[in-house]
Formats: structure tokens, sequence, C-alpha cells
């Protein structure tokens, strides 16, 4: 068994992924709803905190910095420290490969503060925003949008506008000078485990950008 302090500071002890759990990370209906992920999860968490019966809902209510630090430690104890990456060029006269190695142990974390919830003052409208970390049920919202955008995140975040309930309005009138602080403020305040990657093109230095859970092989390594 392994333990972990997760970023929110709870404990958690993890066992390694099956072949069931492989079976569920290959449903696609699964996958797209998220709850393939929570339900991996679930199987794998021995114990939360003091929680040793851990259920959906222990899984959902997990800030998303817990959830996806979760998932690279399971990553790591199921099937190793090394991801290795091919990254495709995005510009399209070029399309070369790129291989890299990753190293999971070597990424960074940050831990969240005790706060929950947080208060900004826009500073051109002067608006109180209140708004909160994503967690899981969040992300499962964000999952279940026909047309996710650039605001869909930060909406789900917020709690109020001026002692207001947030609207998709109220975040469309909002000037960009505010959104953009408020963009910031909400990326300050975050925490978790970094897992974007980053690299130039070896062929013509295209900056490629990704994210590891996003790749085949974080979870699949040898599957093309
Ligand atoms: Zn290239």
């Amino acid at each position: 068994m392994y333990t972990f302090t997760l970023p929110s500071g709870i404990e958690a002890e993890l066992k390694e992924m099956t072949g069931q759990e492989e079976e569920l990370l290959t449903n696609q209906r699964l996958l797209r709803s998220g709850d393939a992920i929570n339900l991996v999860i679930k199987n794998c968490l021995v114990r939360l905190g003091d929680e040793t019966s851990v259920t959906a809902k222990h899984v959902e209510d997990l800030l998303s910095g817990d959830r996806l630090f979760l998932l690279v430690k399971l990553r790591q104890i199921s099937l190793g420290d090394s991801v290795d990456l091919e990254l495709q060029c995005t510009n399209a006269v070029c399309k070369n490969r790129n291989y890299l190695s990753i190293d999971l142990e070597g990424l960074e974390t940050t831990s969240y503060t005790e706060e929950r919830e947080f208060a900004f003052t826009l500073p051109a409208s002067k608006q109180v925003v209140k708004f909160t970390h994503l967690d899981g049920n969040k992300e499962k919202r964000l999952a279940a949008l026909k047309e996710p955008n650039i605001s869909s995140a930060m909406m789900m975040r917020i709690v109020s506008v001026d002692g207001k309930s947030p609207s998709k309005k109220i975040l469309a009138d909002m000037s960009m000078r505010d959104r953009s602080a408020l963009r910031m403020e909400m990326s300050r305040v975050d925490a978790g485990i970094d897992t974007t990657v980053e690299c130039d093109c070896e062929q013509c230095g295209t900056k490629l950008k990704t994210r590891l859970e996003a790749e085949p092989a974080f979870l699949f390594p040898g599957v093309r």
C-alpha cells in the first residue's frame, strides 16, 4: 500500500490499478462523462483521511488538484514514474514526431491554503466576485456541457458577483480587463500538480504544449 499527502493536506492510501480499472478507462461512454476517472480513483483509494470505505461522493467532493494528484500517483505506482511521449508538431508543413520522456516524480506540486472561498474586487467595475476552487462535482458539470469554452470553468467557480448568482450574461458583459484579472486571481490561488508539458519541435522550433493526462502514454504506455 502507498500513502501520500494530497495538495489539500488530506492523507490518502492507494493500491495499484488492475485489469478492472483498465476496462473502465477504455470505456468511451464513462470516459466522456468523467465517470471513468472517478470510478478508478474510488476503486484504488483504500483510505481517504480517516475514511476507509470511500464512495463516489467522496471522490467527487475532492478538489481538482487533489484528484489529478491522485491520478498521477496511481499512474506511478501502477506503471512507473517515466512517461514516454510522442508529440506531433502542430505546424502543418512539419508534422515532425518529437519524442520526450517525463519523470512523474519531478512534477511540481503546490499545496492548497486553508481558504475555500475567495473574494476578489474587479479592477474596472469594482464588483466583488466570490469564488471557490474547482472540484469533482464542477468538473462533472463541465464535462456535461455541449460547448465548453474559456468562460465555462471560470463560471463554475463563481459563487456570486456583488451578492448575486452568476449568469452567462454577467460574464459576457464583464470587461476584458476584469475577466483577465479574475482569471489570473483564480489561477493564483489554485494548487495541485503541474502536468503541463512544453517543448520546441526539434525540426522547426514550433512551441508544442500538452497536458500529461491528455496523452495516451499517460495511462496506456505502449498503445499507439
Ligand atoms: Zn515542427
